[in-house]
């Protein structure tokens, strides 16, 4: 059975470079071989394949647009979005590794750090060495980071850190964290802190029922001493975040179209074999809404992401476009998941298929990096100019 039919439904292969059909090709293959054999076990288990590491590396998921001088691929938004796609397709849990790696913590170290840190940490981490995580949301503090009680001190030859993270993915296996915390003037800095720093621990969150192939903990720092040299010079206040977030965001609304494109082929597959009442059920009308549906949604959602990567690689893309795209795909995955559960029947919630696990993927993905509810409030003030988190 080809689990890996790709709907191209308005040819929008045509739009792709010859370079960005072979990074495609190149991590669709990959996942056909080395992640899909694996995830249901992985998932079922609650376990980050950690054997899958090295082969991120190779494909290019870990610093995919950050420049070859520091390890990365240098590849182009598409891309990048297209890997993300293919990730996605396998696992959003998997995805979601490469995302956090590549846009949450070298991206931040990338942009807004010195030439020194940069040459310390992207070549480890472009090569799976060394795995990172990226701590913003707060137990007290989710859809508000501004909010943050995480704070460091000017110790004179060093910083002292206190506070707490949750729901950080990586955290419990990272060796690089980039934390966000506030200094005595309440500003909002970037500190690396590393894997080894005293009075650092970073235990797991058990029990999720959602993106149970990806390692999630928290981030813990009880009188930490951070060196001045771990402190991102580049940018501070709010937006420095908010900026990596935009770049994760970008991503997932690629992998988003991944996920949805396997539950679609999945579905349409089934629905071609299964016969019931003597004929196959795609031959009935309400199984053919639900499938004529899903492609439809499927191939807005790819001409939306192409567009956003063609604006953001000539650097002209908004935070409200990207909030867009993120929200509308997110949430198309999601629906067509949910449908293409039910075009399975009873088969849909078994582990033989991969539906249930991106549906149940998805409902973190639809959560995390902006909730649904945010993305649409930050439409909602880009098109009116009234800000509705005042
Ligand atoms: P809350 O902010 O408490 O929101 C609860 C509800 O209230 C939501 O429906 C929200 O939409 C709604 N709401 C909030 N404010 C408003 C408003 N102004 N108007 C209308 N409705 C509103 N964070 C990291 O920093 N790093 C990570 O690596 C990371 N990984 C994650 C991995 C997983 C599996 C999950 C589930 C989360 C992860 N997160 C991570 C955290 C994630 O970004 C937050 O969960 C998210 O920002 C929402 O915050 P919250 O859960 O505190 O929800």
């Amino acid at each position: 059975m080809d689990l890996f039919q790709a709907p191209d439904y308005y040819q929008v292969d045509d739009l792709l470079t010859d370079e960005h059909k072979l990074v495609r090709n190149t991590a669709r293959d990959w996942v056909k071989k080395h992640l899909s054999p694996i995830i249901e076990d992985a998932a079922q288990e609650a376990r980050f394949p950690t054997e899958l590491v090295n082969g991120l590396a190779e494909v290019g998921a870990f610093g995919s647009y950050i420049p070859t001088e520091y390890g990365g691929a240098g590849l182009d938004q598409i891309s990048y979005g297209l890997i993300m796609q293919e990730l996605e397709r396998g696992d959003s849990g998997i995805r979601s590794t490469a995302s956090v790696q590549t846009s949450l913590v070298m991206g931040p170290i990338y942009n807004y750090g010195n030439e020194a840190q940069r040459k310390k940490y992207l070549p480890k981490l472009a090569s799976g060495e060394w795995i990172g995580s990226f701590g913003l949301t707060e137990p007290n503090h989710g859809s508000n980071p501004g909010g943050m009680e995480t704070r460091f001190k000017d110790m004179g030859d060093h910083y002292l850190l206190n506070g707490a993270k949750m729901w950080i993915s990586n955290a419990p296996i990272c060796d690089v964290a980039v934390v966000w915390a506030k200094n005595e003037e309440g500003r909002i800095h970037g500190l690396i802190v590393e894997r080894g720093m005293e009075g650092f621990t970073t235990p797991e969150t058990h029990n999720k029922w959602s993106l149970r192939a990806s390692i999630t903990g928290e981030l813990i720092f009880d009188n930490v001493k951070i060196p001045k040299e771990n402190l991102l010079p580049n940018k501070s206040g709010l937006g420095a975040p908010l900026l990596c977030l935009d770049a994760a965001r970008y991503g997932i609304a690629w992998g988003a179209i991944g996920a949805a494109m396997d539950c679609y082929d999945t579905a349409l597959r089934y629905a071609k074999e299964r016969i019931q009442f003597g004929k196959p059920i795609g031959q009935f009308q309400l199984q053919q809404k639900k499938l004529a549906e899903m492609i439809t949604e499927i191939t807005k959602a790819q001409l939306l992401a192409w567009r956003l990567g063609t604006v953001r690689n000539e650097g002209k893309a908004t935070s409200a476009q990207i909030s867009m795209a993120k929200r509308n795909n997110v949430e198309m995955a999601l629906k067509i998941a949910r449908e293409a559960r039910q075009v399975l029947g009873a088969m849909g919630i078994s582990g033989e298929y991969s539906i249930m696990r991106h549906s149940m993927n998805l409902e973190s993905v639809i959560t995390y990096e902006g909730t649904h509810d945010v993305h649409l409030l930050i439409t909602g003030l880009d098109i009116t100019g009234l800000n509705a988190f005042k």
